[in-house]
């Protein structure tokens, strides 16, 4: 199994290897990720500077392929220049950070997934609900489960997977829930600060709104110590809306 992994964190975190290394089993990973943290870049790419891409080392040993770029750059470099054959599969974590509700709009990790999807390759995406004392251990083995499912089992095109995992330890998970995304997003304010200069600046911040009423949603899935696996997909027609928007009158 040929195996392309990335993710927003950059290549120096800890997420990204902890997951490539527990893939290194289950087949031949590539690494190509960004040089530096790009967080929420969503789907962001580069068109115009170059892509400068240089190997990275882990431990004094080859890791894979740093490059100048967001997630998407970095899966499109992969499997368009770097590795010789296409991937089986395309990973994208382990993310410092749960990618739940609206916030996967936002998300590097998220997207990185995503164009590999619409590279027409199965792809995932795994994130670790914590911004703290994270232990990757239990997201990593579900990833290796989840890859071995995925060369029996297809996604429909257009479809890849956004995997969340509570940050407790393996043995305290209850289970893996089938989700929605939920209908929750960040409640986010800015900060308004005083620069050393007297100029004023704003840093935005916020927090995650866990409440919602939805018992089948990541979020919730989240709270009750369960992994969730979310389906998603880029298409974002309203299609129930399309006869509505009919009638308006719009063409005239
Ligand atoms: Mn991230």
């Amino acid at each position: 199994m040929e195996i392309l992994i990335t993710n927003d964190d950059g290549i120096y975190a800890e997420g990204i290897y902890a997951l490539a290394k527990a893939l290194g089993k289950a087949g031949n990973v590539t690494v190509v990720a960004p040089d530096t943290q790009r967080s929420a870049v969503g789907h962001a790419i580069t068109i115009a500077d170059p892509l400068r891409v240089t190997p990275a080392k882990h431990n004094g040993k080859f890791f894979g392929y740093s490059a100048s770029g967001t997630p998407a750059d970095c899966v499109k470099l992969g499997i368009k220049s770097i590795m010789k054959k296409s991937p089986d599969l395309v990973l994208s974590g382990i993310n410092l950070g749960g990618n739940l509700g609206y916030n996967i709009l936002y998300s590097g990790t998220v997207s990185g997934a995503t164009e590999g999807a619409l590279l027409g390759i199965p792809s995932i995406a795994i994130s670790l609900d914590t911004f703290t004392k994270p232990d990757f251990s239990a997201a990593a083995a579900f990833a290796v489960k989840l890859s071995g499912l995925m060369k029996k089992r297809s996604l429909p095109p257009g479809t890849l997977l956004n995997v969340n995992l509570p940050n407790i330890a393996a043995s305290k998970i209850k289970g893996v829930r089938v989700t929605n995304q939920s209908r929750t997003s960040f409640n986010d304010w800015f900060d308004k600060r005083t620069d050393p200069h007297g100029n004023t600046y704003y840093w935005m911040t916020g927090d995650f709104k866990t409440k919602d009423a939805d018992r089948d949603s990541d979020v919730n899935a989240l709270k009750a110590g369960y992994i969730s696996v979310t389906p998603i997909q880029f298409d974002l027609t309203d299609y129930k809306f399309i006869s509505e928007l009919q009638n308006w009158d719009i063409k005239r």
